[in-house]
């Protein structure tokens, strides 16, 4: 497997630190809000990459922290009227609520920084003992200047940092590029002992500190979106070298998200939650739409796309359903094509080669989607033909596993393909077969006798209104080998 390393800028065979296990960590929310869909791209993206690790056998570690106490939080709480402790756990809540609807799986430990403390306090300790950090009025700065390395994974130097504008000045410390490993207490914020006073800790000197109590002081992969790269997960580095870790040895970073190809923002409105796009799209949607980009690419999203996604999980789940249909179909005839349902099953080998190629390839879930794509119109082909008998049936069974097996890697799970009729389909059966009870399976029966009847007799004008009917519900109709059945269109309901 290779995956690209932003550390070395290109892609690496990817060679674990222990034998079949995976360290990861990916940098988790600071919990002032509900999560963007920026944000929860990175999240799929990254449950994905860890899925996969899981289905190819490993044992991943993953940590993903809970930053719970920030100057966002602190304002939030002034907005709210309520405390910034309260704002944290209302906002925990809902992000583990939002990456449950979306079928991310929970990591293997999820720390809070507010729990944290001590070690992130030991780490800043060690630092201003070996001469990285210094203390100034109960603040501790930590030395840009005294890592060497400073730079290495965002590609910057030193000194072109310092003439950017974006540094903050403060005069209290050495150097303009300094940041805070712990901030000292202003009247009314939250506050913790330590040993340079009462105060609360900066937001990078976290994740080092949570990445090195859960993964040890060297770990395989260390996660995040593209955004972190600087200065944060430089600042980590910085940090966590300095106090003599190995810290982590594969960069994966998250592309960005733009709505209408513009960047996201509050200033230009367009800044769109991920609970407001749900009210829009089943989460399996919105992740086969996200997998179809490389993580690492760009991603555009637009209302537009979304009606696109939901179509394309239609088509996956009315496969699904076909395909279940076929498997346990029992055939009135046998035309039994040996050679087609081999042809299947060969299909189905090459597409799991496929998709683990795609994968194997840093992650690449857009090739891997399209691997499911076409054996799903291999599938329909075959199906379609309306060839019937114990082989199909077994192909059909095979290839329906293999879609939900590879789905499941991408984190798609779908219910239970059976057809849900529709309740109008009662009235139809009324009005164009006298029928009379409230029983749906029953209905659609008497609505396909008729027209076969109809059919028989050539009276064509009964059985187009029947299939204009069924087709105004979402329905269409197959003859196949095994007598009629109905099936769900692709329509958009
Ligand atoms: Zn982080």
């Amino acid at each position: 497997m290779r995956l690209y390393n932003t550390l070395t800028r290109q892609k690496e065979q990817f060679i674990p630190i222990k034998p079949d296990e995976v360290g990861f960590y990916v940098c988790g929310p600071t919990v002032y809000n509900h999560i963007h869909i920026g944000n929860a791209r990175t999240f799929i993206s990254f449950d994905v990459i860890r899925r996969y690790f899981e289905y190819l056998g490993y044992q991943v570690n993953f940590i993903q922290n809970i930053t719970d106490v920030d100057d966002k939080i602190i304002n939030r709480a002034a907005e709210e009227g309520i405390t910034p402790d309260a704002v944290a756990k209302k906002y925990t809540e809902a992000f583990i609520q939002a990456m449950q609807t979306l079928g991310v799986k929970p990591p293997s430990q999820q720390p809070r920084a507010t729990e944290e403390l001590a070690a992130m306090i030991s780490i800043i300790k060690h630092l201003v003992d070996n001469g990285h950090a210094y203390v100034v009025d109960g603040d501790v700065y930590f030395a840009v200047r005294s890592y060497a390395d400073y730079g290495a994974l965002s590609g910057r130097n030193i000194d072109q940092l310092k003439s950017g504008a974006r540094v903050e000045v403060d005069e209290r410390k050495s150097d303009a590029l300094d940041f805070a490993l712990w901030k000292a207490a202003k009247p009314g914020e939250p506050a913790w002992d330590s040993p340079w006073g009462p105060g609360r800790p900066g937001w990078h000197i976290e994740c080092s500190a949570m990445s090195q109590r859960y993964l040890g002081e060297s770990f395989d992969i260390h996660g995040g979106g593209e955004d972190l790269i600087f200065p944060h997960h430089e600042n980590e580095i910085a940090q966590s070298k300095a106090a003599g870790n190995g810290f982590a040895r594969y960069w994966l970073h998250g592309g960005m998200l733009t709505i209408n190809e513009e960047k996201m923002s509050k200033s230009v409105g367009n800044f769109l939650l991920l609970k407001d796009v749900l009210n829009q799209v089943r989460p399996q949607a919105l992740r086969l739409l996200m997998l179809q980009s490389h993580y690492r690419s760009p991603f555009d999203y637009s209302p537009m796309r979304l009606d696109e996604a939901e179509s394309a999980l239609i088509r996956v789940e009315n496969a699904l359903r076909n395909l279940d249909w076929a498997a346990n179909a029992e055939p009135a005839f046998t035309t039994e094509d040996l050679g087609q349902a081999n042809q299947l099953h060969q299909q189905l080998q090459i597409t799991d080669q496929r998709f683990t190629e795609q994968m194997d390839d840093d992650f690449n879930t857009a090739g891997a989607v399209a691997a499911i794509y076409q054996l799903i119109s291999d599938a329909n082909t075959s199906i379609s033909s309306g060839l019937a008998g114990p082989a199909h049936a077994q192909a059909a069974s095979d290839t329906a596993a293999v879609i939900r097996r590879l789905l499941g890697v991408l984190g798609i799970d779908l219910v239970e393909a059976s057809i849900e009729l529709p309740a109008g389909i009662i009235a139809l059966a009324n009005e164009l077969t006298g029928f009379a009870g409230d029983n749906l399976d029953k209905a659609a029966a008497d609505l396909l006798a008729l027209r076969a009847f109809a059919r028989s007799t050539q009276d064509w004008q009964t059985a187009d209104a029947i299939r204009e009917g069924l087709s105004a519900l979402g329905l269409g109709i197959e003859d196949t080998a095994n007598g009629m059945r109905l099936f769900l269109t692709d329509r958009q309901s």
